[in-house]
């Protein structure tokens, strides 16, 4: 997830958002700690990530009484603003968009400053024989090329990105398809291929187990061309994901607990009881439930959740094995981004900033990140002449309260699940970036599902128009349709 945006403009290092006043939220008001008074709310929203902080700020707004559960000692869940080497760092998500309405309003509503990454100097792309370095312009042209015809008919069976089943009739018989498959009906030439695998690795996790329509529904809200779809990494929050969720939650002001891990949701007479693994039990009309997907099979419910929430709890929505890695590189010491085909240690990398940490995700299992040695052989796969001083590691997949990066729908997902597990289960209801109709996998997601579970209004603008830079695929043909799905 690192922008290759910049790559493909002359400016350089460029201030997004310099009308919005550079300010750092107060310090949220929430309570924290037990709650020792009354222990029934109106609402009870589980899982501080951002799709819970916004549902709790909307139903504060509406006049409810709430109590955020929060499993761990801080708030933010797969977004954490952390400090390596003096620098700040994202452990998870860390970039916006302004194509991403939801995120891009909040920011503005906080004045939250936004900045751009300055972006590469160089990349590095894997050639047959190895590495070939490249003028970064030139590097993505190349891939809007190789990119352009795997996304071809995405405009037809997505023409609506956030309604995404206008075209259920044929986006469903494309559903089945996984990247893998994707690659294999356009049998791209082995050397243009390899460097294609570096994004469906990471995002499919692997690209065998990733959705097709998954990554097209991003290309789609991403105004259906290469540049939208490779540029969504570009800007940050000056002051770093947490000022966000600082500012959401001070804004709505629930009763906030952490270090809470729910481990039980009673239903009984119309009320809800949730019960944290440490006993203490609370009681509300309505709870809504902000914990990705991958974590509800550790919970106990009853009335027991339905066959497709257990389907999808069982399979993951939350991409396993990605690790993001921050490097204390001594050489190189310039701004670059490496990808590398799939099978490599680390996926991709690159410093995005001067005299900034190396910012790398692994995909690779086989990767013992708690090795350094393992993980500086790991960048001389790619740089052999690197140096690694230190680093830091994040498995979201090892950490109980995610089991998983962010989503990322497997094939048969968004067609044959989606809309039974975001339905509620009585006075139960799910968001999360899993559930997004929108940016799923982005705090966007996140947030347009918080939204959407508190019975506030979402967004769902029209996709920039197309550019004239003639990166934009062309309407399917019946033919082209008939035998991407296997006709
Ligand atoms: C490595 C990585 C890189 C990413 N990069 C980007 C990016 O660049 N841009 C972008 O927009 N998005 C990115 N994302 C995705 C983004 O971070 C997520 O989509 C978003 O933060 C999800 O928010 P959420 O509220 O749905 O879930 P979460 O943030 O996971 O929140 C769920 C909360 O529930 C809590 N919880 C879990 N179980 C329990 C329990 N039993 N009891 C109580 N609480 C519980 C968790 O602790 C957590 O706080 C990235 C994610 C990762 C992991």
């Amino acid at each position: 997830m690192i922008s290759r945006r910049t790559a493909l403009r002359t400016g350089g290092l460029a201030l997004a958002g310099t009308a919005l006043a550079a300010s750092i939220p107060a310090v949220a008001e929430a309570t924290e700690g037990p709650v020792t008074a009354a222990r029934t709310f109106d609402t009870i929203v589980v899982g501080a990530g951002l799709a819970g902080l916004t549902a709790a700020r909307e139903l504060r707004k509406q006049g409810r009484q709430v109590l955020l559960l929060e499993a761990r000692d801080r708030i933010g869940g797969r977004t954490w603003t952390d400090t390596f080497n003096g620098y700040e760092i994202e452990r998870g998500g860390a970039w916006v968009d302004p194509r991403q309405p939801h995120v891009w309003r909040e920011l503005s509503r906080y004045a939250l400053p936004i900045i751009a990454d300055a972006g590469p100097e160089r990349v590095l792309m894997p050639t047959l024989t190895g590495f070939a370095e490249y003028d970064p312009v030139e590097a993505y042209t190349r891939q809007g090329e190789l990119f352009t015809p795997f996304f071809e008919g995405s405009r037809d069976y997505f023409p609506s990105p956030y309604q995404p089943f206008t075209r259920e009739d044929l986006l469903a018989p494309l559903d089945r398809l996984s990247l893998r498959d994707r690659l294999d009906q356009l049998a791209y030439a082995p050397q243009d291929e390899i460097r294609m695998t570096s994004t469906t690795a990471l995002y499919g996790s692997p690209t065998k187990r990733g959705a097709m329509t998954q990554l097209a529904h991003w290309w789609a809200l991403a105004g259906w061309n290469y540049e939208g779809f490779s540029g969504v990494n570009t800007y940050r929050m000056g002051n770093g994901t947490a000022s966000l969720a600082n500012a959401i939650l001070a804004d709505g002001k629930p009763q906030l607990v952490l270090n809470s891990p729910v481990a039980s949701v009673t239903q009984v007479n119309g009320r809800v009881k949730v019960t944290t693994r440490t006993g203490v039990t609370y009681t509300a009309a309505e709870v809504i439930m902000a914990v990705p997907v991958n974590v509800w099979k550790n919970i106990a419910f009853s009335p027991a959740l339905p066959t497709a929430n257990r389907t999808a709890t069982a399979q993951g929505y939350g991409v396993p094995r990605q690790k993001k890695l921050w490097l204390d590189l001594a050489d190189p010491s310039d701004r670059f981004i490496a990808e590398a085909p799939e099978g490599y240690s680390i996926t991709i990398m690159g410093r995005m900033n001067e005299n900034a940490p190396v910012v790398a995700f692994s995909v690779n299992p086989a990767l013992d990140v708690t090795s350094h040695a393992q993980v500086q052989a790991a960048v001389r796969e790619i740089m052999p002449g690197a140096t690694l001083r230190g680093y830091t590691v994040t498995n979201w997949e090892a950490d109980e309260f995610s089991l998983g990066g962010p989503a990322f729908r497997q094939p048969f997902q968004l067609t044959k699940l989606h809309r039974a597990i975001s339905r509620p289960l009585g006075q139960v209801k799910f968001c999360g970036d899993d559930l997004a109709l929108g940016w799923g996998g982005y705090m966007d997601g996140a947030i347009e599902s918080g939204l959407r579970a508190a019975g506030s209004p979402t967004l769902s603008p029209s996709p920039q128009a197309p550019n004239s830079r003639g990166l934009v695929g062309p309407a399917v043909s019946r033919r082209t349709y008939r035998s991407m799905i296997g006709l």
